[in-house]
């Protein structure tokens, strides 16, 4: 059975860590979005070129564009004993369009885990953030778009998931092995209930 783990939670709840370090535990593909378009831009492609001005004002990429990202991706080997995805789904038909992916390879998401901080810590934490990594779209104009996109688009998944019944909730707001912790008794458990 592979383990398929879907990762929920807004800009600055440490979510990008945490899958980093199940990606390492767990060997699975870490399929992060917001790299992959990095990627594309830093090399050029034609994605890369369309998505530049989207990115930098922290808008979100148009669902078409990253549902094929997405179904390319999850074709490639390095997915089959599992993946996480970090960035993906973000909007009810992005969520829609990978609902029906995974169903017509039999393969619903093994967990979905939510990472919960308050507003104001994650705030804190992404303007550290900002200051140390120059990423072109931590402007505080994009910073604050990307966060009410968050609120707007992404947050009405986590009761889609928790009606399809495989969402565990993880307190975010904790030193980050506190938080890993948590994580793998969730995604312990959650093999146990799909085996
Ligand atoms: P953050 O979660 O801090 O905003 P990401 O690296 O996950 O950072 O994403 C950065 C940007 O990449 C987003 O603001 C958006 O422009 C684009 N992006 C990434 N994933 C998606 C997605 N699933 N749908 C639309 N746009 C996306």
């Amino acid at each position: 059975m592979p383990l398929d783990v879907l990762l929920l939670g807004v800009q600055g709840s440490g979510k990008g860590t945490q899958a980093k370090r199940l990606s390492a535990e767990y060997g699975l593909a870490h399929i992060a979005t917001g790299d992959m378009l990095r990627a594309a831009m830093s090399e050029g492609t034609p994605l890369g070129q369309r998505v530049k001005p989207i990115y930098d004002a922290g808008e979100l990429v148009p669902d078409d564009l990253m549902i094929e990202l997405i179904r390319e991706r999850l074709s490639r080997a390095d997915t089959d004993a599992g993946f996480i995805l970090d960035g993906f789904p973000r909007t009810m038909a992005q969520a829609d369009a990978l609902d029906s992916m995974l169903s017509e390879i039999d393969r619903p998401l093994t967990v979905v885990l939510e990472l919960q901080v308050p507003d104001d810590v994650a705030i804190a934490r992404l303007r550290k953030r900002a200051a140390g990594e120059g990423r072109s779209d931590d402007t505080p104009e994009a910073i604050a778009k990307r966060i009410a996109l968050y609120n707007q688009e992404t947050r009405p998944l986590v009761s889609h998931y928790r009606l399809a019944g495989n969402l565990v909730g993880i307190h975010g707001d904790r030193p980050e092995n506190e938080v890993f912790s948590e994580i793998q008794q969730a995604v312990e458990q959650a093999k146990v209930a799909s085996a």
